[in-house]
């Protein structure tokens, strides 16, 4: 049954990824037995949604699918692990799907992905009143357009927005502007701003004063800019064996913990154990921590 209101709807990319480890990298004109191999069901949003549902809440995906079997296997997994995918869009195209190669004896991954055009989401396919009713929207730069539309119908209608900002895409800047929260990676906040000590990049991006402003920092956990006090997290130490769709996770550990009103210190926290707890396991739906998971490792840590 679809639920009236989601706690959090989100757009931006699924994937199907066919993920090969082998022994070494892959030299021209050469045929490598991979060591092994795996399916695994992401994409930044998709994964961020599928933990949000982990963590309790009520989460519903409003991008778009092909119609191939990529497509059914994305929503079927999107299903399985109960995210609401009644209002997402189908397209007649290939699902987004990629082929990852992963250098077992450095870890460097090779990404080689398609993305049929007809899988873009413009500004008139969002659904109004699913943005409008939700406690809160999640959106990455993938169809920028789109984002920005939906964030905008967010905002007027006091609905929080939480972005993923990856990209130094034209847009950037303006969703950043409009998300209550933009969680930005790593290279982002230099990137964009010319300023290579991040908590100057950070001061420079800030729109509003009361605007918080993230960033992860991989194996050195996250930042976050509260108006005007800074707040740092360090990773929650964890034996990492890969470490797929742990922004995505982060996110969600950090949406969960936003919609409870936690302090900045506290949504840091959370937001970190979940991401590590998916450090420790492979893939990227696949890794999602539950609830129990996460508040487990944060009594455990205290
Ligand atoms: P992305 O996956 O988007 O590149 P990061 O690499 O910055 O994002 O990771 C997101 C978050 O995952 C970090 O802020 C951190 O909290 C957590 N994380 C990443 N790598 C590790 C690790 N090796 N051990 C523990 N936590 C990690």
């Amino acid at each position: 049954m679809t639920p009236d209101r989601f706690d959090v709807v989100g757009l931006g990319e699924n994937s199907v990824d066919y993920v090969y480890r082998l022994a070494g990298a892959v030299a021209p004109n050469e045929k490598l037995e991979a060591a092994s191999h795996q399916l695994s069901c992401g994409g930044q949003v998709a994964t961020t949604l599928a933990a949000c549902a982990a963590l309790g809440l009520r989460a519903g995906y409003i991008g778009t699918f092909g119609n191939d079997g990529n497509g059914l296997r994305i929503r079927d997994t999107l299903a399985s692990v109960h995210v609401d995918t009644a209002h997402a869009i189908v397209r007649n195209a290939p699902n987004r799907h990629a082929v990852i190669l992963v250098d077992e004896r450095t870890g460097d991954r090779t990404v080689v992905w398609h993305r049929d055009p007809r899988l873009v989401l413009s500004a008139s396919d969002i659904a109004r009143d699913l943005v409008a009713g939700a406690k809160l929207l999640h959106v990455d730069d993938l169809d920028e357009d789109a984002s920005v539309a939906a964030a905008r119908i967010a905002t007027e209608a006091g609905v929080i927005v939480t972005s993923d900002v990856d990209r130094l895409t034209r847009g950037a800047r303006e969703l950043i502007a409009l998300s209550t929260v933009p969680i930005l990676s790593t290279h982002v906040p230099s990137a964009l701003t010319g300023e290579q000590d991040l908590e100057r990049a950070l001061r420079a991006l800030r729109i509003r004063d009361t605007q918080w402003i993230c960033v992860t920092l991989g194996a050195d956990g996250a930042m976050l800019l509260e108006g005007d006090r800074l707040h740092h997290a360090p990773a929650f130490a964890v034996n990492a064996v890969d470490t797929t769709g742990a922004g995505d996770v982060f996110r969600a550990g950090f949406i969960h913990a936003l919609l409870q009103s936690r302090s900045p210190a506290d949504v840091l926290r959370f937001a970190t154990a979940a991401a590590a707890l998916s450090c420790t396991r492979e893939g990227a739906i696949a890794s999602v921590p539950t609830l129990s998971d996460v508040e487990r490792a944060l009594r455990a840590e205290l």
